[in-house]
């Protein structure tokens, strides 16, 4: 049963270099992405047997389960679309940069902070930056996991894996690096298309 599917990348696998390696691209899409995208489906097949056969199951441990495959697969989603090659993504524009330089005071601000929150994440996790519709503010948040408790309010604009898996092959243990690189291949023009 595929209820998800592994979304095609709008670039090759080779095209975020140097910033992010065409082996390590092409693992982190192909196998780790890939697998969250398997993990969800099977979680929604297994509950569709057991609701047929009126089984037990351990709902907890499913429901837990579930919203870790089923977040890996979106915030993945989001992360591939807001990245483009060198040179390809714009930059901040419009509604986007006016909303970040009113909240931070310029962008160079934003995104010091925002590599702060990436850098300083505790084990694996997420640096995201996300519109809350209640407040009209945009916010830095900072993901366990991938285990965001999605609150329906808060859009998400740009996010960052900051996950081993995202970039051991090409920066070992030197996270830092790897998120002063990722500012080299965001995608502006799709993050402002998101507020
Ligand atoms: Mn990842």
């Amino acid at each position: 049963m595929e209820i998800y599917s592994l979304p095609e990348l709008p670039y090759g696998y080779g095209d975020l270099a140097p910033a992010i390696s065409e082996e390590q691209l092409t693992l982190h899409h192909s196998k780790h992405h890939a697998a969250y995208v398997k993990g969800a489906n099977a979680i929604l097949e297994k509950l569709e047997t057991a609701r047929k056969e009126n089984a037990e199951i351990d709902a907890k441990a499913l429901a837990k389960e579930f919203s870790f495959m089923l977040s890996g697969h979106l915030l993945h989603s989001l992360f591939w679309t807001n990245l483009a090659p060198a040179g390809k993504g714009g930059e901040a524009a419009g509604e986007l940069k006016e909303m970040l330089e009113k909240e931070f005071g310029s962008l160079e601000r934003f995104q010091k902070e925002f590599s702060q929150t990436a850098t300083s994440c505790e084990g694996s996790g997420w640096a995201v930056l996300a519109l809350d519709k209640i407040s009209s503010k945009p916010i830095i948040l900072q993901i366990e996991k991938h285990n965001v408790n999605l609150i329906p309010s808060l859009q998400i604009l740009l996010a960052l894996d900051v996950w081993e898996h995202a970039y051991y092959l090409d920066y070992k243990n030197d996270r830092a690096k790897f998120v002063e690189n990722f500012w080299s291949v965001v995608n502006w023009n799709e993050v402002a298309k998101r507020v």
